[in-house]
């Protein structure tokens, strides 16, 4: 079935009209909708009862959030599995730090990164991870003249889900990102890796020793972080290779890369809405909407209209030709949105995005920082630079750029930088560039 669906993938990317993706994702949704109904006592019980007859039914089903989906998991999913089962199962492998097996020996469990208690359980069947390879394979933007690829790929947790993507044409390494620097470089270069796969935290951890790799990457791909236009071309132009990325959240497969490298909506595997901070629907481009999306594949944990912690902005169209949506970029998560206080005693939103392009391209000199924003008008930073020494001259011109860059917006943060180690956390949560005590505004 593999490369029957590598083929399938491939064909609808390419040659489906707008039209026929609307058309071609109602059908799913149907489907998955009608299953939903006669298998799970939450959609039971909604409306309509006798299912979607058009887009305008589908538009009337309520929104869903993890609180929904965490509260009502029992009656949500369609295969009769209960929360507490299935979350004691998932924190002990968290516990144990280890993440093979399945759950009931078929479903892929996976736990979300939240604060302790707004953890997410997200469950998917054995059988549709096996797919996961090709539609990796047929979405990556990788091209075939590579293969076989050597992969290394740098997980924060390994788990199963992972461990059946293996073929003779994809030899994969794996690699925790907690291994040490020095390890990382020596495999590099003894196995020859061409393709390096890894969180944008962990490519950055490479900066400095960009020398040492005598390999010749052929692409980076990056996920599970923001990986901002700047740094991808910062990436591009240290390492010299291309640099894509993958959009994958425990909710789905969101986007992936073409050949332009540009990332697309996967419009087969989701169907996504965006929503702006009004609550208004967004359809253009260039302007920041919400995500809420709708997983076309998962019949064991169906999920509708699910809202996203992530804001995204859509792009006009691809040079590639497909009619997949295309994302300008991924702003990043709801959490991060900084909020301040003008001189006018307006509250005015700044998202991550535009912080990180301030930081990151005052200086190459910068190779990671981490924001905190812990009272209204508090704007503390620490930098960690590429090569050591005084950088009391870096510190001036991060500080002057930062007061005019929110000065625009008559913003004027007590802002204070300091130099500092930074490093990826020691447990399997994602390194975050960006951290909103909320409690505090
Ligand atoms: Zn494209």
């Amino acid at each position: 079935m593999g490369f029957i669906d590598y083929f399938r993938l491939q064909f609808g990317f390419k040659f489906y009209s707008t039209k026929q993706i609307k058309a071609m994702q109602f059908k799913s949704i149907q489907g998955l909708y009608a299953k939903a109904q006669a298998s799970a006592p939450y959609y039971a019980q909604l409306d309509p009862k006798d299912g979607l007859k058009d887009w305008e039914d589908f538009y009337r089903l309520p929104l869903m959030n993890k609180t929904i989906l965490m509260d009502n998991f029992d009656s949500i999913n369609t295969a009769g599995l209960k929360r507490s089962e299935v979350e004691a199962f998932a924190l002990d492998k968290e516990a144990r730090k280890d993440f093979t097996g399945y759950f009931n020996d078929r479903y892929v469990v996976g736990l979300s990164s939240g604060t302790s208690g707004n953890k997410g359980l997200y469950l998917t069947d054995k059988a549709l991870t096996k797919r996961l390879p090709f539609v990796f394979l047929a979405r990556s933007g990788l091209s075939l003249r590579y293969l076989p690829f050597r992969i290394m790929f740098c997980l924060r947790v390994f788990s199963q889900g992972f461990a059946d993507i293996n073929s003779p044409l994809i030899k994969l390494n794996y690699v925790s990102t907690m291994t040490p620097i020095e390890k990382v470089i020596e495999d590099l270069n003894s196995k020859k890796i061409n393709v390096l796969m890894a969180p944008p935290s962990f490519v950055r951890l490479l900066l400095p020793h960009r020398d040492q790799i005598k390999t010749k990457l052929s692409c980076i791909v990056c996920y599970a972080e923001v990986l901002t236009k700047e740094e991808k071309e910062k990436f591009t132009h240290f390492f010299g290779c291309k640099v894509i990325e993958i959009y994958q959240a425990s909710e789905g497969q969101v986007a992936s890369a073409c050949k332009a490298g540009n990332l697309h909506l996967n419009e087969d595997l989701i169907f996504a809405e965006l929503y702006d901070l009004k609550g208004d629907k967004v359809t253009e481009a260039g302007i920041p909407g919400q995500l809420v999306i709708t997983n076309l594949i998962n019949e064991v944990q169906p999920l509708f209209r699910y809202r996203m912690n992530d804001w995204v902005v859509l792009k006009e169209s691809c040079p590639c030709g497909s009619h997949y949506r295309v994302l300008d970029h991924v702003i990043g998560r709801q959490d991060d949105v900084m909020m301040f206080m003008t001189s006018d005693h307006t509250l005015q939103h700044v998202f991550p995005d535009l912080i990180s392009r301030w930081i990151i391209t005052t200086s190459n000199e910068i190779r990671e920082f981490k924001a905190i924003q812990s009272d209204v008008n508090e704007f503390d930073l620490s930098i960690d630079c590429l090569h050591p020494g005084d950088q009391t001259q870096l510190i001036e011109s991060l500080r002057k750029r930062l007061l005019s860059e929110f000065e625009a917006f008559k913003i004027h943060p007590h802002l204070h930088i300091k130099v500092e180690s930074l490093s990826i956390p020691k447990d399997n949560s994602k390194y975050k560039r960006f951290e909103v005590r909320k409690e505090k505004l």
